[in-house]
C-alpha cells in the first residue's frame, strides 16, 4: 500500500501512481504532493527533461515546462546540445517542442558565435588616449586577447562559458596591455548591446510558446 504520508521516500514508480490518481480524481494536494517527491528524487532516479514535458503536457503542470527547458539546454552544454536528444526523448516531448527547442538552441548557439566573431569596440581612457603608440598597443591586445580566448571560453565543447557570465569574468581578469579603464568602458558598452543575456531570454520565450501551444490543444 502507499502511504504519502510516510516519512519513508517514495519510488518514483509508485509518486507517477500517485501523480497519475490525484490528478484523475482532481486532488490537488496529492498532485502536488507527488510533484515536491518527484523533483526530490535522487538523480539517478529522477525524471528526464523529456518525460518530465510529457507530465507537464499530461497534468498541465506549466512550471515543469521551463523546468525541463531548462534542463535540456543544461543537460549536455556546448556542441553536443542537439545530438544529445534522443529519439526517444522526441517522442516524449514530441515533434512541435523538439523542433521549438531546436531553434532556440540554434539561436543561442548562432549568438555565441557571433560574439566570438565580433569582438567590442574598444573605447580608450583619456590616459590611454594621451599616447597614440599606447593607444593603438591598447587596441591590439584587446583584439588579440578576444580573438585568442574568448573562442575557447564560448564554443568550448564542454561547459561552455555562458554569455550572460562573460562580462563580469573579463571585467575581473586582468588582460595584459588593456589598461583596465579602457576594459571597464568597452565592457559597460558591449553590455547594453543585450547579446549577452540572449540565453535567459531565449529560455523564458520557448518554455512559454511550448506552453502556448500545449493550451491551444497542439500537444
Ligand atoms: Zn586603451
Amino acid at each position: 500500500m502507499i502511504r504519502p504520508w510516510s516519512s519513508e521516500q517514495p519510488s518514483k514508480a509508485a509518486l507517477l501512481s500517485i501523480l497519475a490518481i490525484s490528478h484523475r480524481f482532481m486532488m490537488d494536494s496529492g498532485v502536488e504532493w507527488s510533484i515536491r517527491g518527484l523533483d526530490s528524487l535522487d538523480p539517478e532516479e529522477a525524471i528526464t527533461p523529456s518525460h518530465r514535458l510529457q507530465l507537464a503536457f499530461r497534468y498541465k503542470i506549466e512550471k515543469w515546462v521551463f523546468r525541463a527547458v531548462n534542463d535540456i539546454f543544461d543537460r549536455q552544454a556546448g556542441r553536443k546540445q542537439l545530438r544529445s536528444i534522443t529519439n526517444e526523448d522526441i517522442e516524449n516531448m514530441g515533434v512541435r517542442t523538439f523542433v521549438l527547442i531546436a531553434k532556440d538552441i540554434e539561436t543561442v548557439q548562432a549568438s555565441r558565435i557571433s560574439v566570438v566573431v565580433n569582438a567590442p569596440i574598444a573605447y580608450h581612457s583619456p590616459h590611454c588616449s594621451l599616447n597614440q603608440q599606447r593607444e593603438r598597443d591598447c587596441a591590439h591586445a584587446w583584439r588579440d586577447y578576444w580573438r585568442t580566448i574568448v573562442p575557447q571560453m564560448l564554443l568550448a565543447a564542454d561547459q561552455p562559458t555562458p554569455l550572460q557570465d562573460l562580462a563580469a569574468f573579463l571585467r575581473h581578469t586582468e588582460i595584459r596591455h588593456v589598461e583596465n579603464a579602457c576594459k571597464l568602458q568597452i565592457l559597460s558598452q558591449f553590455e547594453q548591446a543585450g547579446v549577452l543575456t540572449i540565453e535567459p531570454t531565449v529560455r523564458k520565450h520557448v518554455a512559454s510558446s511550448i506552453w502556448d501551444l500545449y493550451q491551444q490543444g497542439y500537444m
